[in-house]
């Protein structure tokens, strides 16, 4: 039920016709370039999509700063793309994408939009914040989408023409296209999107550890996983995977595999209700025979390499935030990182209730 695809649209490049005055520095940057709490107010956009599942991320855009900064990079787990409007057509867009705005941030579940686009004969939806009628993010069919605009001209002039049913969602909104509102996101933006994070192990923790398990058709969720997932969602908790992989160092599958399992879990997830909003794994082990994975890293738990990479990646609100494993390792990654770890027994214990007991201890 995942939706792989998001179009970030970025226009403004300092000297369109009516443009508000900014300072002649930010002059030959375009809004969403500009810098809002430490990182390029796009990162926020794509990172957004990304904690919802989608993988391939295409910013619609002219200027060059864009696409030597963003084409072709990887981040958030997604694969980032650059093309001008007119590549924007039938064979590069997928049937289903999100399409944002890129001087818009909203922090808003994402699944009302997913879950809507399962109607008959649904065609487009926008989400927009309860108080406000700028939409954040919208869903829409691919046809439905090129059909607003001559081809080569998709922009927000054009997106404006979509014909999609309104969702209204709570969250933070960020508008930067004025400079009172860019002045407001850089106040307050760090803030909003900082939370606390449930870090989970993956293996005997959110599956069966089946050994090796490495494809969808061996995926058997610890009972209640998924509600486990949604309560944390609920709790405004980011919910992070950290999973050891040295079946990719000892060659028994690739990373590719890793990805597409992460996938198919994240599409049941976003079916029930629930999403994860990272995935960070461990491809190396020391004893293993495939080059560059067969080493000694920082990664591999009880190192606690994957968490400082998730704390880079997100705003992480270490005072609540705790780990959930069912090994040693998970346990000891937790205590260097210095949040708590709860130990989880699949013979013993529910994981829907670990949890359950650890939010209620911290709120
Ligand atoms: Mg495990």
């Amino acid at each position: 039920m995942r939706v792989n695809q998001g179009l970030i649209l970025i226009e403004g490049q300092g000297s369109e016709p009516g443009a508000p005055a900014r300072d002649l520095s930010a002059r030959d940057l375009p809004r969403p370039m500009l810098e809002v709490a430490g990182r390029p107010f796009i990162e926020h956009v794509i990172a957004q999509l990304a904690r919802f599942g989608v993988r391939d991320i295409v910013l619609v855009a002219d200027h060059p700063k864009v696409r030597s900064r963003y084409d072709g990079a990887r981040m958030f787990g997604a694969d980032v793309s650059v093309l001008d409007a007119a590549g924007v057509n039938a064979e590069r867009l997928e049937e289903i994408c999100f399409i944002a705005n890129g001087d818009v941030f909203f922090d808003a579940d994402l699944l009302p939009l997913i879950h809507a686009s399962r109607q008959p004969h649904w065609t487009a939806s926008a989400l927009l914040p309860k108080s406000g009628s700028t939409p954040g993010v919208y869903l829409a069919r691919r046809d439905a989408l090129l059909g607003t605009a001559q081809p080569g001209a998709l922009g927000q002039a054009a997106l404006a023409r979509l014909v999609a049913t309104p969702i209204h969602a709570d969250g933070y909104f960020a508008d930067i296209a004025t400079p009172q509102g860019l002045h407001t996101a850089q106040a307050e933006l760090a803030a909003r999107r900082t939370r606390p994070t449930a870090f989970l192990d993956r293996d005997g923790t959110i599956n069966v550890d089946r050994g090796w398990t490495h494809r969808a058709e061996d995926l058997v969720w610890i009972d209640n996983a998924p509600a486990a997932v949604r309560l944390l969602n609920r709790a405004g908790y980011y919910v992070v995977v950290v999973t050891n992989q040295g079946g990719v160092a000892r060659g028994f599958y690739d990373e590719a595999a890793i990805d597409r399992l992460h996938e198919h879990m994240q599409s049941h997830l976003i079916a029930a209700g629930a999403h994860i909003d990272a995935f960070y794994h461990c491809p190396h082990h020391p004893e293993g025979v495939v080059k560059p994975f067969a080493i000694e890293c920082l990664c591999r738990k009880p190192g606690i390499g994957m968490l400082e990479q998730a704390a880079r990646d997100w705003p992480i609100e270490r005072a609540r935030s705790f780990m959930v494993g069912d090994r040693d390792g998970d346990m000891e990654a937790a205590a260097a990182f210095q949040i708590p770890g709860l130990r989880f027994d699949l013979q013993t214990q529910s994981l829907l209730d670990l949890i359950s007991r650890q939010l209620a201890e911290k709120t």
